[in-house]
């Protein structure tokens, strides 16, 4: 069976959670399944083996539960993007537009170095609202965009559409059309 069969069967979808109208992937029964949460890490580290990538950015919170394992499987550096508040060093900050009000996401200023190529990850792409703004926090430090991956792509939302600007893939494990 296919990744993108086995993970669908592991995707639990909520309907109407956390409100009317969205239906949740739930990726908790991934992370229960040691296998399967292996060939998640292995086909994401497969992806960004030829993109010369020097470190690997995770998004706050679901970003970090594959993405701390793909940084240790590639000896790359995990940086972590996470949300305002959180982060006790010096930080730099982007805000950005929710469906009802606005989140800002920051990262520790010295955590990427100009020049170095980054992948950016998190579990699911819906809108791309969160990973544009982990890319203009990387971009803002002199890092490059080598490639977005993510686990699960809502891809009838559209979002890879609103991150081309970086020029760079978008790559993803299981799309929903
Ligand atoms: P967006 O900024 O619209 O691309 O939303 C992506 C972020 O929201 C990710 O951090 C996801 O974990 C979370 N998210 C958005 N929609 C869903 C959904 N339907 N199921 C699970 N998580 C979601």
């Amino acid at each position: 069976m296919s990744i993108e069969d086995l993970l669908k069967q592991h995707v639990h979808e909520i309907r109407d959670f956390p409100k009317p109208g969205i239906s949740f992937k739930d990726i908790t029964p991934i992370l229960a399944n040691p296998e399967l949460s292996k060939m998640v890490v292995t086909a994401l580290a497969e992806h960004a083996k030829s993109l010369n990538v020097d470190a690997i950015v995770g998004i706050d919170s679901r970003g970090f539960l594959f993405g701390a394992s793909l940084a240790r499987l590639l000896d790359l550096p995990f940086v972590v993007v996470r949300k305002k508040g959180k982060l006790p060093g010096e930080t730099i900050a982007h805000s950005y537009d929710l469906e009802y009000g606005s989140a800002t996401l920051e990262i520790h200023r010295n955590a990427i170095q100009p020049g170095q190529r980054v992948l950016i990850h998190d579990d699911l792409l819906a809108t791309g609202g969160t990973a544009k703004a982990a890319a203009e926090l990387v971009q803002q430090l002199g890092g490059e965009i080598a490639t977005f991956a993510f686990v699960i792509d809502l891809a009838f939302l559209n979002g890879s559409a609103s991150l081309q600007s970086y020029r760079a893939s978008c790559f993803s494990l299981l799309r929903y059309d």
